[in-house]
């Protein structure tokens, strides 16, 4: 009567170990990234590159300053590099509480809400939705911050 417990016991061994390999050769990859702005209408990176086998990448965005999101709000708003001007246009106009976002914009990959100081937003972008080599760029939506708060977002 012991032999079937130690057989089940042997497998749930065998699929703990499976479980921890597979995370290890990129099964599930989940990379993190961080990114700050600040109260001078800056990001503190200019580049984001991000490995190819990472099966999602979860951005988080902190605002290092004091002024509220009102005067001084940032998001993180990914996109193909052609799309940012046409997403920050009509973000404008998509207004605050929409996170200068026109609603169900296509063009946006991935988006954080807008946050002011103290503050941080976090979002999960799946590699999926990304493919390497295209030219993509992170910005802020927020009015008038694009010429300035953007980089470039390298995956692959
Ligand atoms: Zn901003």
């Amino acid at each position: 009567m012991k032999a079937p417990v130690k057989v089940i016991a042997r497998s749930l061994a065998l699929c703990s170990l499976l479980a921890i390999a597979g995370n290890a050769f990129g099964a599930d990859k989940v990379c993190k990234v961080d990114i700050t702005g600040s109260d001078a209408m800056q990001f503190d990176k200019k580049e984001i590159a991000v490995a190819g086998d990472c099966t999602s990448i979860e951005v988080t965005l902190h605002h290092s300053g004091k002024l509220p999101a009102q005067a001084m709000g940032h998001n993180f708003v990914l996109a193909k590099t052609a799309d940012m001007a046409g997403i920050a246009s009509d973000g404008i106009g998509a207004g605050f509480a929409n996170d200068h976002i026109k609603p169900g914009d296509a063009r946006v990959i991935a988006h954080t809400k807008i946050v002011g100081g103290g503050q941080s937003a976090s979002v999960t972008i799946p590699a999926s939705k990304l493919k390497a080599g295209e030219a993509y760029t992170f910005f802020c939506s927020f009015p008038g911050h694009s010429a300035i708060m953007k980089g470039a977002f390298k995956f692959g």
